[in-house]
């Protein structure tokens, strides 16, 4: 029996189990089979505190995991599949075993929102992608294109610089969701051009990525533009799916009812898979540390 479980090993889950451990409780990290979250997909990370000439993404995760293990927390690097949240205790499940914890901590976070046209379900990873610190390597001297209009999108055009002889921005408005410095900062890159009011309709090519059909969303003309690469960066869709009886809003995003409860009694939330207002690794650690504060006062209350 754990005091708490913590489902999610991103900022949110890590810095839970950092406050956890050192408050004596009992702690299982299930930490899914892909670790770490989403910060395992960057590289250069430079506003997170305290470190001044920034870090890797996967160093920072790494070093998070460190500092729960040193303090005591178990780590399952499992999925999570499903668990009774009726009352404590509480099981959850993984493909391997079944866990009870007298406490829940949801850290799960958020994958990638896809575009869902033709062509792009069987490319991904064949010229399709949604993360350009990992694959740009593989765009050198070519082709790419990158659809979104928010930071995502302006910080993979940036990236994608580096490897990549042109990238076209695209976006299906003519204003951006972006931070103005991103947006400047990706306007200012030479090798950036950026195509408005205008959204990819279909990924073409047999097996990798030959071109899009793009539609002008003004005059609704489509065109055809030969390219070699497609990142999508239009959001994400938070991993709340398997959390039946947790309550969740239109977009799938898990209610925080009081201070990062749920609506069930003992199952808190922390980070991305409820806040989708900030979506920083530095918030996601905020609200971890919270949700920990507020499962030890719980349990103390229960006791
Ligand atoms: P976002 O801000 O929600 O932007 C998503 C963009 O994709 C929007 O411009 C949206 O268009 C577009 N979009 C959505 N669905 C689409 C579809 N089906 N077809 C075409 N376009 C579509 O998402 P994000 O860029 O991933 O950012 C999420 C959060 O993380 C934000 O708070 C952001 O500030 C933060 N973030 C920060 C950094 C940084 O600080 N370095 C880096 C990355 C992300 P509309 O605008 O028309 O809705």
């Amino acid at each position: 029996m754990y005091d708490v479980i913590i489902l999610g090993s991103g900022p949110a889950g890590l810095t839970a189990a950092i406050y956890t451990t050192r408050a004596g409780l009992k702690t299982l990290v299930i930490a899914g089979e892909k670790w770490g979250g989403q910060l395992m997909l960057t590289t250069e990370v430079e506003n997170f505190p305290g470190f001044p000439e920034g870090i890797q993404g996967p160093d920072l995760m790494s070093n998070m995991r460190k500092q729960a293990e040193h303090h005591g927390a178990e780590f399952v690097d499992e999925n999570f599949i499903k668990g009774n949240f009726d009352g404590s205790p509480f099981s959850v499940e993984t493909p391997v075993k079944s866990y009870q914890g007298k406490s829940v901590i949801i850290a799960t976070g958020v994958d990638t929102k896809w575009l869902g046209v033709p062509g792009e379900k069987e490319k991904i990873g064949r010229g399709v992608s949604s993360c350009a610190p990992c694959d740009a390597p593989f765009f050198r001297n070519k082709k790419v294109i990158v659809t979104g209009g928010g930071d995502s999108a302006m910080e993979e055009a940036i990236v994608l610089t580096r490897f990549a002889e042109s990238v076209t921005l695209i976006h299906r408005r003519d204003e951006f969701r972006a931070s103005q410095i991103m947006v400047d900062k990706a306007k200012a890159n030479p090798k950036i051009t950026f195509l408005l009011n205008s959204q990819i309709t279909e990924i073409l090519g047999e097996m990798t990525v030959a071109g899009v059909k793009i539609q002008n969303m003004v005059t609704n003309e489509v065109t055809e533009m030969p390219i070699n690469g497609v990142f999508v960066a239009i959001g994400h869709i938070p991993n709340t799916k398997v959390f039946a009886g947790i309550d969740v809003d239109e977009k799938g995003f898990i209610v925080v009812h009081e201070h990062t409860r749920t609506n069930k009694e003992g199952v808190f939330v922390a980070g991305d898979v409820h806040d989708r207002q900030y979506m920083q690794a530095v918030t996601a650690a905020g609200f971890g540390c919270a949700a920990a504060l507020e499962a030890e006062r719980w349990l103390a209350s229960k006791e």
